[in-house]
């Protein structure tokens, strides 16, 4: 009666035979970066909206205003021991530098932690400070806590060095919603190396750093549909943000996880699932500037419906898929319950992520997910992510099918959780982020909601 078993059994045989997933990313590849304010991005909304129209699913849109961003030009060069020109990019939401650019010797920051920066904090007033995207002696920060750092000891300008060779540059946003303090740029790791054998042998390197970037205010959208289920009073929330990096594809970050949002949608629609509880997809907009959308919809709207949110940042193009709990203990222990149900080989955590877009949900006490592909090198970190190769032909016909398949299940068996664990109180909110030691690095980076 309540069981639409059958008919996902069904979607599931279909899927082996299809190849539509691995098609939609290629189509979201081919419209463009995706960068919020670029044309791409309104052809990418356009397509999404276009592919529900021919599923025959009626969308809605949650328009808002952020602070837009877009490169100009960057150039960086050594005057001293030799002049030398290097590449390198702008990060994202770094201001410009004026006509004359800065000059300055360059400090070597390590992995860019609180840690490695107190040791040196005599030098980095008023110079470059230079950080890799390795693991720092805290473990893995994300970028935007080493730029809070650098700002916070007195630096002029910031350097992000990807630590995985290929001459890629790594970038990514520097502040959230608002333009940074001083001007980053992104090298790569052959630069960082020849800069750091540099600084070992003359003690003293002196950067040039001229970039000019492009500031706006901008409006960008969120596009969201519901799949009614049988309990249309309670709401599984299911996103992922369809916004990339302008240097980018963005195929695994995140065209990968747009691809399953809508062809799960056509599946269910098509072969008439009826999930246990409604569920409700989001497209996010603006989550590479920071998490920006997704945060600015949660403040505005009455989520109070939605009792459980996930979250697909990187779900196509690595094995295993990993669901992080969020420091939800009763939910973990669920998800590990439901996993040998799961048809991919996963990895359950409680860890929390708070650089995507469940982090707003977790502020509302949701219970939340974040689910993605792992690499298979831990030492990679984000891999060829937020560089120029992350690009379509490295996912597999298979993963891409695989993923959807694990995602049908994953999320028709969590509509069906009989008692989800509840809704926490701002406090206990308060209490989990705290215990986890993330209070800091949250305030920091202004992520820290509460009063
Ligand atoms: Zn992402």
């Amino acid at each position: 009666m309540l069981d639409s078993d059958e008919q996902v059994e069904k979607c599931l045989g279909k899927i082996f035979s299809e190849n539509r997933v691995l098609e939609i990313i290629k189509d979201l590849c081919l419209l463009g970066s995706r960068f919020s304010g670029t044309i791409s991005e309104k052809r990418a909304q356009e397509y999404i909206i276009e592919q529900l129209n021919k599923t025959g699913i009626k969308h809605s849109e949650f328009e808002f205003e952020y602070q837009g961003w877009q490169r100009g030009t960057c150039n960086f060069s050594i005057s001293s021991p030799e002049k030398e020109i290097f590449p390198s990019i702008s990060l994202v939401l770094a201001p410009s530098t004026d006509e004359e650019g800065i000059e300055e010797i360059i400090i070597d920051g390590g992995g860019g932690s609180q840690t490695e920066m107190e040791k040196i904090k005599e030098k980095i007033p008023g110079r470059i400070v230079m950080v890799h995207s390795g693991k720092t002696e805290e473990g893995w920060l994300h970028r935007r806590i080493k730029y809070a750092n650098a700002v916070k000891f007195g630096a002029k300008a910031f350097i992000f060095a990807n630590h995985n060779p290929g001459q890629l540059f790594p970038t990514g946003s520097v502040r959230s919603n608002r333009i940074g303090e001083i001007p980053a740029i992104g090298i790569s790791k052959e630069t960082y190396e020849y800069l750091i054998e540099s600084i070992r042998r003359y003690k003293e390197v002196v950067g040039k750093i001229f970039v000019f970037n492009h500031t706006q205010e901008d409006t960008s959208k969120h596009i969201i549909w519901d799949i009614p289920g049988h309990a249309t009073d309670e709401i599984v929330a299911i996103g992922g943000h369809y916004d990339g990096h302008d240097l980018a594809q963005g195929a695994t970050d995140n065209a990968g996880s747009i691809a399953v949002l809508l062809e799960l949608t056509r599946m269910i629609k098509e072969n008439n699932v009826i999930p246990a509880r409604t569920l409700r997809f989001f497209a996010f907009a603006v989550e590479e500037f920071g998490v920006v959308g997704s945060t600015i919809y949660v403040n505005n709207t009455d989520v109070s419906d939605i009792v459980a949110m996930v979250n697909f940042d990187g779900l196509v193009g690595h094995v295993p898929k990993h669901i992080a709990c969020n420091g939800y203990e009763e939910l973990y222990n669920k998800i590990k319950e439901m996993e040998s149900e799961f048809l991919y080989e996963t990895t359950v955590s409680k860890n929390i992520i708070t650089a995507s877009d469940n982090y707003p949900f977790l502020c509302k006490g949701i219970p939340n997910m974040c689910v993605y592909g792992e690499r298979p090198d831990p030492g990679a970190g984000r891999g060829y992510g937020h560089t120029s190769a992350d690009t379509f032909d490295k996912i597999s016909k298979l993963d891409a099918k695989l993923s959807l398949a694990f995602a049908l299940v994953y999320i028709y068996e969590l509509s069906k959780i009989k008692e989800l664990p509840r809704i926490l109180t701002e406090n206990e909110t308060i209490e989990l982020l705290k215990d986890a030691k993330l209070e800091d690095n949250l305030e920091l980076l202004d992520k820290w909601p509460f009063k």
